[in-house]
Protein backbone atom coordinates (compact mmCIF):
# COMPACT_ATOMS: atom_id res chain seq x y z
CA UNK A 1 0.00 0.00 0.00
CA UNK A 2 2.67 2.52 0.80
CA UNK A 3 4.57 1.30 -1.88
CA UNK A 4 1.75 2.21 -4.54
CA UNK A 5 1.34 5.51 -2.23
CA UNK A 6 4.65 6.22 -2.83
CA UNK A 7 4.38 5.37 -6.78
CA UNK A 8 1.10 7.42 -7.44
CA UNK A 9 2.97 10.66 -5.14
CA UNK A 10 6.63 10.24 -7.53
CA UNK A 11 4.23 10.15 -10.77
CA UNK A 12 2.13 13.50 -9.87
CA UNK A 13 5.75 15.16 -8.21
CA UNK A 14 7.16 13.97 -11.71
CA UNK A 15 4.70 15.57 -13.24
CA UNK A 16 4.06 19.17 -11.20
CA UNK A 17 8.37 19.62 -11.54
CA UNK A 18 7.72 18.96 -15.34
CA UNK A 19 5.42 21.85 -15.48
CA UNK A 20 6.90 23.75 -13.27
CA UNK A 21 10.53 23.17 -15.92
CA UNK A 22 9.19 26.07 -18.34
CA UNK A 23 9.95 25.15 -21.67
CA UNK A 24 11.40 27.94 -24.13
CA UNK A 25 9.91 29.11 -27.01
CA UNK A 26 12.48 27.82 -28.81
CA UNK A 27 16.06 25.47 -28.47
CA UNK A 28 18.16 27.40 -26.14
CA UNK A 29 21.38 25.25 -26.49
CA UNK A 30 24.64 27.47 -27.52
CA UNK A 31 26.00 26.87 -31.04
CA UNK A 32 29.13 24.26 -31.06
CA UNK A 33 31.60 27.21 -32.62
CA UNK A 34 33.35 29.20 -30.75
CA UNK A 35 32.54 32.38 -32.76
CA UNK A 36 29.32 32.31 -30.91
CA UNK A 37 30.37 31.82 -27.59
CA UNK A 38 32.02 35.12 -25.96
CA UNK A 39 34.86 33.26 -23.50
CA UNK A 40 36.06 31.08 -26.12
CA UNK A 41 36.95 33.69 -28.38
CA UNK A 42 40.04 35.34 -28.44
CA UNK A 43 40.45 38.50 -26.68
CA UNK A 44 42.36 41.57 -28.03
CA UNK A 45 41.86 45.30 -28.42
CA UNK A 46 42.13 46.64 -32.10
CA UNK A 47 45.15 48.52 -32.58
CA UNK A 48 44.36 51.83 -34.62
CA UNK A 49 46.03 53.73 -37.39
CA UNK A 50 48.58 56.22 -35.82
CA UNK A 51 49.32 54.55 -33.10
CA UNK A 52 48.78 56.16 -29.12
CA UNK A 53 47.90 59.51 -30.79
CA UNK A 54 45.30 58.32 -32.97
CA UNK A 55 43.83 56.14 -30.32
CA UNK A 56 43.64 59.14 -27.68
CA UNK A 57 41.40 61.06 -30.67
CA UNK A 58 39.21 58.50 -30.53
CA UNK A 59 39.23 58.47 -26.78
CA UNK A 60 37.18 60.37 -24.30
CA UNK A 61 37.78 60.35 -20.56
CA UNK A 62 40.70 57.59 -21.71
CA UNK A 63 38.11 55.37 -23.09
CA UNK A 64 39.50 53.75 -26.09
CA UNK A 65 37.27 53.28 -29.13
CA UNK A 66 39.04 50.35 -30.60
CA UNK A 67 39.78 48.92 -27.75
CA UNK A 68 36.18 48.17 -26.94
CA UNK A 69 36.28 45.28 -29.10
CA UNK A 70 37.38 42.54 -26.16
CA UNK A 71 35.72 39.62 -27.81
CA UNK A 72 36.27 40.16 -31.68
CA UNK A 73 33.68 38.33 -33.75
CA UNK A 74 33.92 36.89 -36.99
CA UNK A 75 32.09 39.11 -39.86
CA UNK A 76 32.20 37.46 -42.98
CA UNK A 77 33.66 34.13 -42.61
CA UNK A 78 31.39 32.73 -40.70
CA UNK A 79 28.39 30.91 -41.74
CA UNK A 80 25.61 32.52 -42.92
CA UNK A 81 22.04 31.20 -41.86
CA UNK A 82 19.22 31.72 -44.25
CA UNK A 83 18.04 34.06 -42.13
CA UNK A 84 21.41 35.81 -42.05
CA UNK A 85 20.87 36.11 -46.05
CA UNK A 86 17.39 37.77 -46.07
CA UNK A 87 18.15 40.07 -43.38
CA UNK A 88 21.48 41.61 -44.98
CA UNK A 89 19.15 41.72 -48.46
CA UNK A 90 16.70 43.92 -46.30
CA UNK A 91 18.93 45.96 -45.23
CA UNK A 92 20.65 46.70 -48.55
CA UNK A 93 17.50 47.10 -50.44
CA UNK A 94 16.38 49.43 -48.05
CA UNK A 95 19.61 51.75 -47.42
CA UNK A 96 19.99 51.82 -51.23
CA UNK A 97 16.58 53.12 -51.85
CA UNK A 98 17.41 55.36 -49.39
CA UNK A 99 20.06 56.64 -51.50
CA UNK A 100 18.04 57.26 -54.20
CA UNK A 101 16.14 60.01 -51.94
CA UNK A 102 18.17 63.44 -52.60
CA UNK A 103 17.57 62.97 -56.14
CA UNK A 104 13.82 62.87 -55.97
CA UNK A 105 13.78 65.71 -52.99
CA UNK A 106 10.11 67.94 -52.67
CA UNK A 107 9.12 69.45 -49.32
CA UNK A 108 6.26 67.24 -49.37
CA UNK A 109 8.24 64.03 -49.10
CA UNK A 110 10.81 65.40 -47.00
CA UNK A 111 7.66 66.41 -44.30
CA UNK A 112 6.80 62.18 -44.56
CA UNK A 113 10.39 61.89 -44.00
CA UNK A 114 9.96 63.73 -40.49
CA UNK A 115 6.61 63.25 -39.22
CA UNK A 116 7.26 59.44 -40.20
CA UNK A 117 10.67 59.95 -37.75
CA UNK A 118 8.89 61.80 -35.41
CA UNK A 119 5.74 58.91 -35.22
CA UNK A 120 8.23 55.90 -35.68
CA UNK A 121 11.23 57.00 -34.01
CA UNK A 122 9.58 58.58 -31.12
CA UNK A 123 6.18 57.56 -30.61
CA UNK A 124 6.74 53.75 -32.07
CA UNK A 125 10.40 53.07 -30.33
CA UNK A 126 11.16 54.79 -27.70
CA UNK A 127 7.90 55.68 -25.79
CA UNK A 128 6.15 52.24 -26.93
CA UNK A 129 8.51 49.79 -27.53
CA UNK A 130 11.08 50.91 -25.15
CA UNK A 131 9.36 52.43 -22.40
CA UNK A 132 6.20 51.04 -22.29
CA UNK A 133 6.53 47.42 -23.63
CA UNK A 134 9.90 46.80 -22.38
CA UNK A 135 10.52 48.26 -18.86
CA UNK A 136 6.74 48.99 -18.07
CA UNK A 137 7.89 52.43 -17.56
CA UNK A 138 3.95 54.35 -17.39
CA UNK A 139 0.21 52.47 -18.35
CA UNK A 140 -2.10 53.75 -20.44
CA UNK A 141 -5.42 52.31 -21.58
CA UNK A 142 -5.12 49.45 -24.14
CA UNK A 143 -6.55 51.24 -27.26
CA UNK A 144 -3.19 54.23 -26.83
CA UNK A 145 -0.91 51.27 -25.64
CA UNK A 146 -1.80 49.35 -29.28
CA UNK A 147 -2.00 52.41 -31.24
CA UNK A 148 1.63 53.36 -29.81
CA UNK A 149 3.21 49.92 -30.21
CA UNK A 150 1.72 49.38 -34.13
CA UNK A 151 3.61 53.18 -34.90
CA UNK A 152 6.91 51.20 -33.41
CA UNK A 153 6.20 48.12 -35.95
CA UNK A 154 6.59 51.07 -38.75
CA UNK A 155 9.95 51.26 -37.70
CA UNK A 156 10.97 48.22 -39.81
CA UNK A 157 12.51 46.94 -35.97
CA UNK A 158 10.42 44.41 -35.81
CA UNK A 159 7.18 43.18 -33.75
CA UNK A 160 6.83 44.25 -30.10
CA UNK A 161 7.76 40.29 -29.33
CA UNK A 162 11.13 40.14 -30.13
CA UNK A 163 11.93 44.16 -29.95
CA UNK A 164 11.37 43.83 -25.79
CA UNK A 165 12.94 40.63 -25.68
CA UNK A 166 16.58 41.50 -26.65
CA UNK A 167 16.33 44.31 -24.93
CA UNK A 168 15.27 42.88 -21.99
CA UNK A 169 18.29 40.32 -22.56
CA UNK A 170 20.43 43.31 -22.99
CA UNK A 171 19.17 44.61 -19.65
CA UNK A 172 19.52 41.41 -18.17
CA UNK A 173 23.72 41.03 -19.05
CA UNK A 174 24.74 44.48 -20.30
CA UNK A 175 28.06 44.32 -21.68
CA UNK A 176 28.61 40.71 -19.95
CA UNK A 177 28.94 37.43 -22.04
CA UNK A 178 24.90 36.84 -22.34
CA UNK A 179 24.61 40.74 -23.78
CA UNK A 180 22.69 40.59 -27.22
CA UNK A 181 24.87 43.74 -28.48
CA UNK A 182 27.78 45.15 -26.88
CA UNK A 183 30.56 47.25 -27.97
CA UNK A 184 32.80 44.74 -26.09
CA UNK A 185 32.09 42.70 -29.28
CA UNK A 186 33.12 45.57 -31.57
CA UNK A 187 31.50 48.78 -32.35
CA UNK A 188 29.78 47.58 -35.90
CA UNK A 189 29.00 44.41 -34.06
CA UNK A 190 26.46 46.43 -31.35
CA UNK A 191 25.25 48.93 -33.70
CA UNK A 192 23.74 46.24 -36.56
CA UNK A 193 26.31 43.63 -36.83
CA UNK A 194 24.19 41.67 -34.13
CA UNK A 195 21.12 41.76 -36.32
CA UNK A 196 22.98 39.85 -39.01
CA UNK A 197 23.97 36.97 -37.00
CA UNK A 198 21.12 34.77 -35.92
CA UNK A 199 23.78 32.24 -34.20
CA UNK A 200 25.99 34.59 -32.73
CA UNK A 201 23.07 35.95 -31.00
CA UNK A 202 21.78 32.85 -29.53
CA UNK A 203 20.44 34.00 -26.49
CA UNK A 204 17.88 35.91 -28.37
CA UNK A 205 15.94 33.32 -29.54
CA UNK A 206 14.51 32.88 -25.73
CA UNK A 207 11.43 34.64 -25.98
CA UNK A 208 10.02 33.94 -22.58
CA UNK A 209 11.33 36.94 -21.18
CA UNK A 210 8.31 38.83 -23.43
CA UNK A 211 5.77 36.86 -22.37
CA UNK A 212 3.17 39.33 -20.69
CA UNK A 213 3.18 40.35 -24.22
CA UNK A 214 2.95 37.11 -26.02
CA UNK A 215 -0.05 36.50 -24.13
CA UNK A 216 -1.80 39.38 -26.03
CA UNK A 217 -3.88 38.43 -29.29
CA UNK A 218 -2.82 41.74 -30.38
CA UNK A 219 0.85 41.25 -30.41
CA UNK A 220 0.76 38.01 -31.44
CA UNK A 221 -1.18 39.03 -34.41
CA UNK A 222 1.31 41.72 -35.05
CA UNK A 223 4.45 39.07 -35.24
CA UNK A 224 2.18 36.93 -37.82
CA UNK A 225 1.26 39.99 -39.96
CA UNK A 226 4.46 42.35 -39.35
CA UNK A 227 5.67 42.57 -42.92
CA UNK A 228 2.33 44.05 -43.69
CA UNK A 229 2.30 46.70 -41.30
CA UNK A 230 5.75 47.30 -41.29
CA UNK A 231 6.32 47.15 -45.84
CA UNK A 232 3.75 46.98 -47.60
CA UNK A 233 0.97 49.26 -46.20
CA UNK A 234 3.50 52.24 -45.76
CA UNK A 235 4.94 52.09 -48.99
CA UNK A 236 1.31 51.55 -50.70
CA UNK A 237 0.13 54.51 -48.61
CA UNK A 238 2.83 56.69 -49.06
CA UNK A 239 2.67 56.55 -53.25
CA UNK A 240 -0.67 56.69 -53.12
CA UNK A 241 -0.33 59.92 -50.76
CA UNK A 242 2.87 61.47 -53.01
CA UNK A 243 3.85 58.85 -55.83
CA UNK A 244 7.33 58.02 -55.90
CA UNK A 245 9.41 60.67 -53.38
CA UNK A 246 6.84 60.25 -50.73
CA UNK A 247 7.72 56.63 -50.45
CA UNK A 248 11.65 56.98 -50.84
CA UNK A 249 11.53 59.62 -48.37
CA UNK A 250 8.69 58.93 -46.31
CA UNK A 251 9.92 55.35 -46.39
CA UNK A 252 13.43 54.14 -47.46
CA UNK A 253 15.14 57.61 -46.18
CA UNK A 254 13.40 57.80 -42.97
CA UNK A 255 13.94 53.60 -41.53
CA UNK A 256 17.38 54.00 -42.60
CA UNK A 257 17.87 57.44 -40.17
CA UNK A 258 15.82 55.69 -37.35
CA UNK A 259 17.52 52.67 -37.74
CA UNK A 260 21.15 54.25 -37.23
CA UNK A 261 19.60 56.85 -34.67
CA UNK A 262 18.13 53.72 -32.90
CA UNK A 263 21.46 51.53 -33.27
CA UNK A 264 23.44 54.33 -32.67
CA UNK A 265 22.00 53.85 -28.80
CA UNK A 266 23.35 50.45 -28.34
CA UNK A 267 26.73 51.18 -29.97
CA UNK A 268 27.54 54.89 -29.65
CA UNK A 269 26.00 55.51 -26.14
CA UNK A 270 27.97 52.36 -24.70
CA UNK A 271 31.24 53.90 -26.08
CA UNK A 272 31.06 57.90 -26.13
CA UNK A 273 30.26 59.74 -23.56
CA UNK A 274 30.18 60.22 -19.62
CA UNK A 275 29.30 57.85 -16.97
CA UNK A 276 27.37 59.77 -13.95
CA UNK A 277 26.43 56.25 -12.41
CA UNK A 278 28.53 53.55 -11.36
CA UNK A 279 26.22 50.69 -13.26
CA UNK A 280 29.15 48.03 -13.62
CA UNK A 281 28.50 48.59 -17.17
CA UNK A 282 29.90 51.03 -20.40
CA UNK A 283 26.62 52.92 -21.08
CA UNK A 284 27.45 56.01 -21.55
CA UNK A 285 25.63 59.37 -21.11
CA UNK A 286 25.61 61.45 -24.54
CA UNK A 287 24.11 64.59 -25.38
CA UNK A 288 24.30 63.99 -28.91
CA UNK A 289 22.33 60.94 -29.15
CA UNK A 290 20.13 62.18 -26.54
CA UNK A 291 19.13 64.84 -29.07
CA UNK A 292 18.56 62.48 -32.33
CA UNK A 293 16.83 59.47 -30.28
CA UNK A 294 14.77 61.90 -27.87
CA UNK A 295 16.56 61.55 -25.21
CA UNK A 296 17.30 57.46 -24.93
CA UNK A 297 20.92 59.17 -25.22
CA UNK A 298 21.23 59.55 -21.30
CA UNK A 299 21.94 55.94 -21.32
CA UNK A 300 24.21 55.57 -18.57
CA UNK A 301 20.96 56.84 -16.60
CA UNK A 302 19.02 54.89 -18.29
CA UNK A 303 20.72 51.70 -17.26
CA UNK A 304 21.31 53.01 -13.64
CA UNK A 305 17.49 53.66 -13.48
CA UNK A 306 15.60 51.40 -15.99
CA UNK A 307 12.18 51.99 -15.18
CA UNK A 308 12.47 55.70 -14.86
CA UNK A 309 10.49 57.72 -17.37
CA UNK A 310 13.17 60.66 -16.97
CA UNK A 311 16.35 59.96 -18.85
CA UNK A 312 17.84 63.54 -18.44
CA UNK A 313 18.07 62.92 -14.02
CA UNK A 314 19.65 66.71 -13.90
CA UNK A 315 19.33 70.37 -14.56
CA UNK A 316 21.12 71.06 -18.11
CA UNK A 317 20.03 67.58 -19.32
CA UNK A 318 16.77 68.08 -20.61
CA UNK A 319 14.38 65.24 -20.45
CA UNK A 320 13.17 65.24 -23.81
CA UNK A 321 10.00 62.76 -23.93
CA UNK A 322 9.39 63.29 -20.01
CA UNK A 323 6.79 65.66 -20.89
CA UNK A 324 5.13 63.98 -23.41
CA UNK A 325 5.04 60.46 -21.48
CA UNK A 326 3.68 62.49 -18.44
CA UNK A 327 0.97 63.72 -20.80
CA UNK A 328 0.15 60.08 -22.25
CA UNK A 329 -0.38 58.97 -18.57
CA UNK A 330 -2.59 61.64 -17.97
CA UNK A 331 -4.80 60.69 -20.71
CA UNK A 332 -5.41 57.30 -19.82
CA UNK A 333 -6.37 58.54 -15.92
ZN1 LIG B 1 16.16 49.94 -21.89
ZN1 LIG C 1 22.31 49.72 -23.17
Amino acid sequence: MAALAMRKYSRVARAAEAKAKKQPLRDMTAPETADAIREDRKKGAKRVRGGSKGQRFFSVRNRKFWNFTNWPRTYWARKWEKKDFFYAAIFGLIHAGACLAPFHFTWKAFACFFFGYVLTGMFGITLSYHRQLAHLSFKSPKIVEYFLAYCGCLAVQSHPINWVSSHRHHHGATDTANDVHSPKDGFWWAHAGWLLDQKGTWMRVDRSNADDLNKQWFYRFLAKTYPIHALVLPIVGLYLFGGLPCVLWGFFARVVWTWHVTWAVNSVSHVWGFQDWNTGDISMNNWLIGILAFGEGWHNNHHAFETSCRHGLWLGKPPVRYPLIYRVHKVGF
